[in-house]
């Protein structure tokens, strides 16, 4: 097996049991590796660190597993896969009946660097976001099947937007495993009761937003008797369970055309009618710009992340104190904006700085009314904060 060599002192991290190995903290390879090979990981003394997936690039060890080498034997993805799921049946996600979709691999979060797995009543979609867990795929498959036996349906590898495209590996989207009759490319999942229709196929990331499960709950219990307005629907999560929650009327608003579908479509599955919601294809600052003054008392701003890398941080920052005052210059008096922000590199005291400066530039008096944050089954391992991403702020405006 290659071995990597670091530098001097630059073992630190490692000890601390932080799962990446920066290219720059490299002295030396021993050995040939091509990408996605497991790697050992060694200080400068010799002595060993870790295992982990080796990758051309800033990163350039993942780490799998800071302990001996049997942790990589073949019963190293059942263990991983294992101990994942145990964490959401401890949290009640993975065996209630009110939700049978959640997120069953975070990457870091669940010690494996590079690999999201989505859980859709027995649908696993994975995205790789490595060469290693890209040429992973067979052997999780393998792992699915033997952790979950007859409950999985099927399993969708979804890695040709996510996984490195350097790597020259053949990307093409498909089923890695089908149980038997199993046909489709869409699916309808139970959400804390709400039922939505998941398509992994055609849909954006591997179908749903698993990540606003909680909020979506929160938006539901402050909508009774309100107009709301939900911007950046996708499929509509928000738009249900506001309507669930009493919410006098809904418009949902997207600049894709198939997620506003898609919304049209969820509300008709939970039996609401076209009086109660309107599901509307433009930008979202456009059509905040025409919204008259006092027609929305509940906004939801859950714009894509507007920062990928460090670099986009200004501009982010910019847009997003844009965006937001925006709408805290047309919620009506007594209105809740709900406003997110899933960019990783935008950190919650930036997010609240970018906000702050938003209320400001309106001039409105507004309290922080509530903190939200991703859910349990997007776990951040402690060791790795770069895990957290999503962040929020519920305000109340006068
Ligand atoms: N709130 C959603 C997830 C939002 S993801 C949920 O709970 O499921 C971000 C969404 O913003 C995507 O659906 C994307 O199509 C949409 N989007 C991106 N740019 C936009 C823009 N300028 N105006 C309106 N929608 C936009």
């Amino acid at each position: 097996m290659t071995k990597i060599i670091l530098k001097k002192g630059r073992d630190e991290s490692l000890r601390r049991f932080h799962p990446w190995v920066f290219s720059g903290a490299v002295a030396q390879i021993v050995g040939q590796p091509s990408e996605g090979d497991v790697v050992g990981v060694f200080a400068h003394d010799g002595s060993f660190l870790a295992y982990g997936h080796y990758q051309i690039g800033s990163i350039a060890v993942r780490i799998l597993s800071f302990a001996g080498e049997d942790v990589l034997g073949p019963d190293f993805w059942v263990n991983m896969i294992s101990k994942a799921l145990k964490v959401r049946q401890a949290t009640g996600l993975a065996n209630g009946l009110e939700t049978n979709c959640f997120r069953l691999v975070h990457g870091e979060g669940d010690g494996l660097p590079g690999l999201i797995i989505d859980w859709y009543d027995g649908v696993c979609v994975m995205q790789a976001h490595s060469v290693g867990m890209f040429r992973s795929k067979g052997a999780i498959c393998e792992a699915l099947k033997s952790v979950f036996g007859e409950r999985l349906k099927a399993v969708y590898d979804k890695s040709s937007g996510t996984a490195p495209f350097k790597a020259g590996l053949d990307l093409v989207d498909g089923y890695l495993y089908k149980a038997e009759g199993f046909s489709d490319d869409e699916q309808v999942v139970l959400e804390n009761g709400n039922k939505f229709f998941v398509n992994w196929t055609e849909g954006q990331k591997t179908g749903f937003f698993l990540d606003q499960r909680e909020n979506r709950a929160l938006v539901g219990r402050y909508s009774s008797g309100r107009n709301v307005l939900n911007l950046f629907c996708y499929t509509g999560g928000f738009s249900v369970y506001a309507l669930r929650g009493g919410a006098l009327r809904v418009d949902s608003v997207d600049s894709s055309k198939k997620a506003v579908e898609m919304v049209s479509r969820n509300m008709s599955l939970n039996g609401y009618g076209s009086d109660l919601h309107e599901d509307i294809c433009a930008d979202a600052i456009d059509f905040l710009r025409q919204v008259p003054e006092d027609k929305y008392d509940l906004m939801i701003v859950d714009p894509p992340a507007f920062a990928k890398h460090r670099g986009a941080l200004n501009n982010a920052l910019r847009a997003y104190q844009r965006l937001n005052a925006a709408a805290i210059s047309k919620v009506a008096p007594g209105g809740l904006v709900f406003t997110f922000s899933c960019s990783q590199v935008v950190d919650k005291e930036a997010f609240a700085l970018a906000v702050f400066s938003a209320a400001a530039q309106t001039g409105r008096s507004v309290r922080i009314l509530d903190r939200l944050n991703q859910p349990s089954d997007h776990s951040v391992n402690i060791y790795h904060p770069e895990g957290e991403y999503l962040k929020g702020l519920l305000l109340y405006v006068e």
